[in-house]
């Protein structure tokens, strides 16, 4: 299994639940251990080494604040959240022991069904809503806030006057389930347990509250004792070997980064689930560089970045949003049928009040781009361009501009620059490159070499018109039962 985010963790503990042996290779750390201050993962107010991925200087989402930009040095690191840059785009992503359920919002979101057909059109939408995507919620152990606490706790201010803003503009207002745990979170509140969502921490991970998979998949996968978990350890190439199996090369790595050891294992079957960027960039650079060279020709298309954009809003003084914020979403504004959009109600957790509102909208962006091998650099490049934000800007304008023009608001312009309204340069929902039906077959295998198989995000074809990973977790339930019953 190369990788232990929402595909890997699923494939690994139904594969170990049938009896097979599986060797889970993670690029990024365990996450298991505190460090000098006693906790595992750092605040999303004081970033330190941990924060990221081998940078020396942060790298965040929302880089400014009042005009001011935020980023600060650190040590290099094998942190949390790798912030992935391509030609236009940064790329948000997860590193470690559970992949992206380690920094990720935690918001559990089931698209409607009007608009699976469009998700992942070969795919039998009955199954899916009948079997997999309860299947998946489950073992994610996904809940949704309790609606009277939301009307009166202080800490969903914010979202209060998100729901008011939206309901004044005739705009669908929609609660959005999470893998929080809502118990522990009231607790925070009460001042009973360890503050975490209320403690600004989420982006570099949580150290209470938050079910990540390495509490729920991974750890039954781990009890079934047919799991091992290597972390700190890449995988870089798979080729056949004799007897139709394959030949894994692993680097192992240091915190500083460096590669410590090359070794080299024999699998019998090999599971991409590296993540849309982490599969895409190994298979398109094997079939390039002559390891796989019987890929199909889809391999590295059809990429998408589910339509995200970011803006925030200035709202009058007598909509104060609150000095304390939850981390955790709970709430969006769902105009995906008449504009395209589907905006989350995001917090802006920095300990003041902003008088701000912050959204992460996800929009219907047809632009998809394609990975390719780049011989002279030895890396494998991705030709999306800052300007393909464009229409998604115009979708999140459906539901912002009418707000603003409501209650007589406007954008704010100090979160992502100077005077820079959109957050255009970024995504955390990487989706597609190995897209389902079309570079594998119905089930994500790599017909070309039977025996390896994709199960992540990059089987999505860009976008999932709601937060992806309930719909990662769920594709790779259903494509895993037929794998296990047909090819074992
Ligand atoms: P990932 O979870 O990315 O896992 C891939 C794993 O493979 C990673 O751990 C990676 O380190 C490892 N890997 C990569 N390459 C290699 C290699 N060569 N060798 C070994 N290991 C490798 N989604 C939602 O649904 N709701 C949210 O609220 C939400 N919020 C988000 C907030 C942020 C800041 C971010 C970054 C993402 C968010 N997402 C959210 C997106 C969600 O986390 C991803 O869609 C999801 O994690 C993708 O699952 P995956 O299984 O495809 O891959």
């Amino acid at each position: 299994m190369i990788g232990t985010g929402y595909g890997g963790s699923v494939a690994a503990l139904r594969l170990a639940q049938a009896g097979v042996d599986v060797h889970m290779i993670e690029m990024g750390m365990a996450w298991d251990t505190p460090g000098s201050d006693g906790k595992i993962f750092c605040a999303t107010t004081s970033p330190d080494h941990r924060s990221y991925w081998l940078r020396t200087r942060t790298k965040a989402p929302l880089n400014y604040f009042l005009g001011l930009p935020i980023d600060r040095d650190i040590t290099r690191y094998t942190g949390i959240l790798d912030a992935e840059e391509f030609g236009g785009i940064t790329v948000y992503q997860g590193r470690g022991v559970g992949g992206g359920s380690l920094v990720n919002g935690g918001m559990a979101v089931t698209p409607r069904r009007e608009n699976f057909g469009a998700v992942l059109p070969s795919v039998n939408a009955d199954e899916m809503y009948d079997t997999y995507y309860p299947r998946a919620n489950a073992g994610l152990g996904v809940t949704s806030i309790d609606q009277a606490w939301f009307d009166t706790t202080a800490c969903y201010q914010y979202g209060r006057v998100g729901r008011k803003h939206a309901q004044r503009s005739g705009l669908p207002f929609v609660f959005v389930p999470n893998v929080y745990d809502w118990n522990h979170m009231k607790q925070e509140a009460a001042g009973t347990a360890t503050r975490s969502a209320l403690a600004g921490e989420i982006l570099y991970g949580n150290n209470h509250g938050k079910k990540s998979l390495q509490k729920t998949y991974i750890a039954l996968a781990r009890a079934t004792g047919n799991v091992t978990v290597s972390p700190l350890h890449r995988v870089t190439s798979v080729a056949p070997a004799a007897g139709g199996r394959y030949t894994v090369v692993i680097e192992q790595l240091n915190t500083s980064g460096d590669i410590t050891a090359t070794k080299t294992v024999t699998a019998d079957r090999v599971f991409f689930a590296a993540g849309s960027v982490g599969t895409s960039k190994l298979l398109v650079k094997l079939k390039a560089t002559g390891a796989l060279p019987n890929l199909n020709g889809e391999i590295g298309r059809n990429w998408g970045d589910n339509g995200n954009v970011m803006c925030g809003r200035a709202n009058h003084l007598w909509d104060p949003t609150g000095s304390l914020q939850s981390t955790i979403p709970c709430s969006g504004i769902d105009n995906w049928a008449s504009g395209g959009a589907f905006a989350e109600v995001a917090p802006l957790p920095v300990g003041i009040e902003t008088f701000a509102s912050f959204y992460l909208s996800i929009t219907k962006n047809p632009n998809r781009a394609q990975f390719s091998w780049n011989a002279a650099t030895g890396r494998v490049d991705l030709n999306w361009q800052t300007s393909w934000k464009q229409p998604s800007i115009d979708m999140a304008k459906t539901i912002f501009d009418k707000i603003n023009a409501k209650e007589g608001t406007i954008y704010r312009t100090d979160l992502f620059g100077v005077y820079k309204i959109w957050g255009d340069h970024l995504t955390y929902h990487p989706l597609g490159g190995a897209v389902l039906n079309s570079a594998t077959d119905n089930y994500g295998r790599l017909t070309a070499y039977p025996g390896l198989y994709v199960i992540d995000g990059s089987l999505i074809p860009g976008n999932t018109s709601v937060n992806p990973f309930v719909t990662i977790t769920a594709l790779a339930e259903r494509n895993i039962e037929r794998i296990i019953a047909t090819d074992l």
